[in-house]
């Protein structure tokens, strides 16, 4: 795979960025080689994509919402027939696995699916007879008249994304399938790393019937998300990305008077207790770990090992780990691709310095692991006898790197887990009730397994990341996601 060119949408046009602007090289993580590219420091089309967004708004927003919808649902059909060229193309620019392109698309697909219920989903409430009005007219029967009210949920305006590398299909079918279902009109900013695959699917919108400006895709870097950010006609801005960006994003937009979701960096933990399920465990952590490259914000990228666990655990995982294949993620049979990118790559090994300078124990060398030479490849790693203070359990690494602490009772793993920073996720694998109780009552974080390595929350629920990893009061997805693409208004009434 080739060349492959994508520009900017505005409009429901392609617009080039024109020679000025120069454009962004994409390369295959795979082989370093460049494979195709984009229009770059889009700060004028950015503009242009707000005032199309904000053109086609008040048309879309008086769109019947079962109208709307029927757009998601010939887009999903869309998505569905062209599945594998999607993923070919998450597969060649990110460096994911085909098995994990597909996953990963699904579980936007299920987001798309999940914003079709828009009708019901954005329905409002409705309370009679709230009171009775005395003070001068009298009728039903003297008694004076009722007061009803009412609360209908009503689209905000122009609302923006700024989306990640790590899942450059699903991540922003987090934001503007729910966002254009409720009559919101969108712009997207994707990762400036892997955005062929993203505009591949923005430009699918067209042929489903959605009406030029409701959703438009404008690449570039941090320099075209701030613009768009601080653009008086956005509306509400939905992030996901690093902590570092992210709370710097939460603070601007908010004192731009936006509302703001933002959705950032974790490091999450994977309590085994001594009880455990033993092959559900090293399946479920070593799928957390080393899935994706370790490149998800739900990645178990820290293991805490109550009493003798580790016994049974560390060796079965550098067993397991040893054995997985890294590769370019095009081949049959490979279980882990590369990293997204050489400064990827860079910061990883980094990371394995800085393990082994902190005293921790290298049990699984990902440096020697059987690798293709070209490429940002880094193999499975598992450093064992870590502590809470090192920087590989206290940085997100973003990378295949798994750190292993041990803990006397449940309640030290606990209080271990919880000096973290983040509140990403945190799962326990264990045979007892009375364990888990405990665990999901005092762990500080907001997603949460049992006996399950990744807890992704499937499209009804919110994503629900807590301290460092979420800025903002509402959530993606769920719920949450309605409400924040949506205003709600109350109306009182009186028939005299
Ligand atoms: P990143 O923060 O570098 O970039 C994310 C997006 O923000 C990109 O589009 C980028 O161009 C833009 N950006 C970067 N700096 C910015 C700034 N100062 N102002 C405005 N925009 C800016 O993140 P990344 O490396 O692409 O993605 C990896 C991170 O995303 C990890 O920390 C991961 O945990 C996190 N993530 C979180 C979730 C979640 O739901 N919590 C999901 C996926 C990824």
């Amino acid at each position: 795979m080739a060349n492959l060119v994508a520009e900017h949408i505005v409009g429901g046009e392609r617009v080039s960025g024109g020679s000025k602007n120069g454009q962004l090289a994409v390369r295959n993580p795979a082989t370093g080689e460049p494979i195709g590219h984009v229009p770059s420091g889009g700060i004028e089309v950015a503009l242009r994509a707000v005032a199309a967004a904000k053109s086609a708004f008040p048309g879309w927003a008086n769109t019947p919402v079962g109208d709307r919808v029927q757009c998601l649902f010939r887009y999903k059909q869309i998505l569905e027939a062209n599945l594998n060229d999607i993923a070919r193309v998450v597969v060649t620019e990110h460096g994911k696995t085909m098995g994990e392109a597909i996953g990963s698309l699904r579980r936007g697909i299920d987001c798309v699916e999940y914003a079709t219920a828009a009708p019901v989903l954005i329905m409002g409430n409705t309370l009679p007879q709230i009171a009775v009005s005395t003070s001068f007219c009298r009728t039903e029967d003297q008694g004076g008249v009722g007061l009803d009210s009412q609360i209908d949920r009503v689209p905000l305006g122009v609302c923006l994304g700024i989306t990640p590398f790590n899942f450059p299909v699903m991540v922003p079918m987090w934001m503007w399938p729910m966002a254009v279902a409720c009559g919101n009109t969108f712009v997207l900013k994707p990762s400036e790393l892997d955005p062929l695959s993203t505009s591949m699917t923005i430009d699918l919108c067209k042929d489903a019937g959605f009406p030029a400006g409701v959703i438009n895709l404008v690449h570039g870097g941090a320099e075209v998300a701030k613009a768009l950010i601080a653009h008086k006609d956005i509306r509400a801005v939905s992030f996901v990305g690093s902590t570092r960006a992210g709370a710097e994003i939460y603070k601007d937009a908010a004192a731009a008077g936006k509302r703001v979701q933002c959705m950032c960096g974790a490091k999450n933990h994977s309590l085994i207790m001594p009880d455990a399920n033993r092959e559900a465990a090293v399946d479920g952590v070593l799928g957390s770990a080393f899935g994706n490259t370790g490149q998800r914000c739900l990645a178990g990228s820290v293991v805490v090992c109550i009493g003798d666990s580790a016994d049974w655990l560390v060796p079965s995982l550098v067993h397991a780990a040893s054995k997985i294949r890294v590769g370019p993620g095009c081949e049959a049979g490979v279980g882990m691709g590369p990293l997204v990118s050489e400064a990827a790559q860079k910061r990883v090994l980094s990371y394995i310095e800085q393990g082994l300078k902190s005293g921790a124990t290298l049990a699984l060398d990902g440096r020697k692991a059987s690798m293709p030479k070209t490429g940002f490849f880094v193999g499975p790693t598992i450093f064992d006898h870590a502590t809470p203070d090192m920087s590989i359990v206290r940085e997100e690494i973003f990378g295949p790197v798994l750190s292993v602490m041990r803990a006397k009772t449940l309640d030290d793993a606990i209080a271990m887990a919880n000096q973290s920073e983040y509140g990403n996720m945190a799962v326990i694998f264990t045979d007892s009730g009375n364990a888990v109780r405990r665990f999901t009552r005092t762990i500080q974080a907001g997603m949460q397994g049992v006996n399950v390595g990744v807890p992704a929350p499937m499209a009804v629920f919110p994503f629900s990341g807590w301290k460092s990893s979420f800025y903002g009061d509402l959530h993606a997805n769920g719920e949450d996601a309605v409400r924040f693409f949506t205003d709600s208004r109350v109306l009182v009434t009186r028939w005299i």
